[in-house]
């Protein structure tokens, strides 16, 4: 096959790039009181990609007073319905720039243009869209007043309120998705916001703070504060002047973060990793089975907390499904993020890179057989094959450890409880999925899991009406649809004596 060309990179994006990557604070393009900068670099090559303002405690101390002198002003005020019409523009506007943000995204992140034009940006409009509609429905309740020890005549009733000052620091694997994931929720609900992107990927949501002050959002609302995750990270987590924080990324990091905002009690909600069961019965359509146990695993380079990473088949189906899942993972272009026909980019960074191959290593070392894939590809850029491992057992790191690469970790089962100790046997709990044909035994199978997520011949499918989140150390609470809001808001309870 000869190769196509590449994409090409707008004249916006190359002056986007061309320019320094700021701080966004009190609605000013901002750079570093000390002018430090860090650098960012193209996973596809190695190459340096953009200098990006260095934050530390000043810059989160400008941010979170911005976010707090807006929450007491103008935005704290506005109503449901002006705050709507803001957040639907967000969306709009994205959408008008949906190729630079595609393509800044691959340079970032390594994923895939095509795969950014197809899923991330169209999402992170969709989650502008769903969240805009949000603004005027969030209600408390009536509620009858009746214990003895309090007799009387009184009307009680609950009101939301915004719970103020948010913190969101967030992952590199979806860098634009991950921002709408938290921007959307928290302004629909009336709070401000200071994000931290990750620091390998800054420059969407460099983008999208752009695109904030042109919706109409009045300044200090939201705040982007760039840096590394112990010093602005740990500085917003611990911060006095944060209400809340919302977290994702790794547990481990997740699990700093509570010990960092026990100062002020802050409130904390946690998207963390996972290590997900999927699995694939004999009465399953099996094309369809294995198409979807490659995607499960493959899809963003397996650089998704919810990736089908332990893959189970029944007894009798097992030879040719892992044929099957091999020979997909075998077909995959793997290649530039600007390629179109790429279906696997490089890992995020060098350091993600020597992660997943000391996996690797580790694999081989505990005696798993590698059906296909299990190198690196190439000597330029931070790309891995796709790799089908066999032979596992649980207690190899293969197995246990969310690698957050193209790595599927296969095994066989044979009676349904043996499947299910097998599959909960894992700190984790954020996602799980199942093929079959068999409607009583798919709900069987769901309701066994000890998952936040369960796809039923799917996998993937993520909507913002739908509540995610993880069970066990994948998290602490849900984000998207209603359920987002129990973190977002305060519950006001009101109680009227009526005389
Ligand atoms: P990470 O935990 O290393 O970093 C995430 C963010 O936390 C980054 O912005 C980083 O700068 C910051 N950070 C790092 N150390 C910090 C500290 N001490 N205090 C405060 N902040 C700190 O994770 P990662 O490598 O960027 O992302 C991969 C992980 O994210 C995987 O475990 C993946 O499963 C998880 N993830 C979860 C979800 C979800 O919705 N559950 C979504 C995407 C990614």
């Amino acid at each position: 096959m000869t190769a196509s060309s590449p994409i090409s990179v707008p004249t916006t994006v190359k002056n986007f790039l061309s320019r320094p990557v700021n701080h966004l604070i009190d609605g000013a393009d901002t750079p570093s009181r000390s002018h430090e900068q860090f650098l960012t670099f193209n996973p596809s090559d190695g190459a340096e990609l953009a200098h990006v303002a260095l934050g530390a405690e000043a810059e989160v101390d400008r941010a979170v007073a911005a976010a707090r002198k807006a929450l007491d002003g103008p935005w704290g005020r506005m109503s449901g319905s002006d705050r709507s019409k803001i957040i639907w523009r967000v969306g709009e506007l994205i959408e008008q720039k949906a190729e630079d943000f595609a393509i800044l995204e691959a340079l970032d992140s390594g994923k895939p243009a095509t795969y950014a034009r197809a899923v991330d940006i169209p999402l992170a409009i969709d989650w502008f869209r769903y969240f805009a509609g949000w603004t005027t429905k969030i209600e408390g309740t009536t509620i009858p007043v009746s214990a003895v020890a309090t007799p009387g005549n009184y009307l009680a009733y609950t009101v939301r309120e915004p719970i103020g000052v948010v913190a969101a620091v967030i992952a590199w694997n979806f860098p634009l998705m991950l921002a709408a994931w938290k921007l959307a929720p928290a302004l629909a609900a009336g709070n401000t916001v200071v994000l931290k992107p990750a620091e390998q990927t800054p420059l969407t949501a460099t983008l999208l703070g752009e695109i904030m002050r042109e919706a109409g959002i009045p300044d200090g609302v939201v705040n982007i504060v760039h840096g590394y995750g112990h010093d602005v990270g740990n500085a917003l987590a611990a911060h006095p002047g944060v209400d809340k924080i919302s977290f994702t990324g790794s547990t481990e990091v997740g699990k700093s973060i509570i010990n960092a905002a026990r100062g002020n009690l802050k409130k904390v909600t946690l998207e963390l990793g996972g290590k997900s069961p999927n699995v694939i019965c004999a009465d399953a359509d099996l094309d369809a089975a294995i198409a979807g146990a490659a995607n499960a695993i493959f899809f963003n380079q397996g650089e998704a907390c919810e990736a089908g990473s332990r893959l189970f088949v029944e007894e009798s189906v097992y030879d040719r499904v892992v044929e099957g899942i091999s020979t997909a993972a075998a077909q995959l272009n793997v290649g530039d993020s600007l390629s179109p026909d790429s279906q696997i980019g490089p890992l995020v960074s060098q350091r993600q890179l020597d992660r997943v191959l000391g996996y690797l290593g580790s694999g081989e070392a505990e005696g798993a057989t590698t059906v296909t894939g299990g190198k690196r590809k190439g000597s330029v850029g931070y790309f891995v094959e796709p790799t089908v491992l066999t032979d596992v057992t649980p207690s190899m790191k293969v197995v246990t450890d969310e690698i957050f690469g193209p790595v599927v970790a296969v095994s066989s089962f044979s009676d349904h409880d043996e499947l299910m100790r097998a599959a909960n046997d894992t700190d984790y709990g954020l996602a799980a999925a199942v093929w079959t044909s068999n409607v009583s035994k798919a709900h069987n199978i769901a309701a066994g899991f000890k998952a936040g997520t369960v796809w039923i011949n799917s996998y993937h499918v993520l909507d913002p009406a739908l509540p995610f989140g993880g069970y066990k150390q994948s998290g602490w609470g849900r984000e998207h649809g209603s359920s987002v809001f129990e973190a977002y808001t305060e519950t006001k309870t009101v109680i009227l004596n009526r005389g």
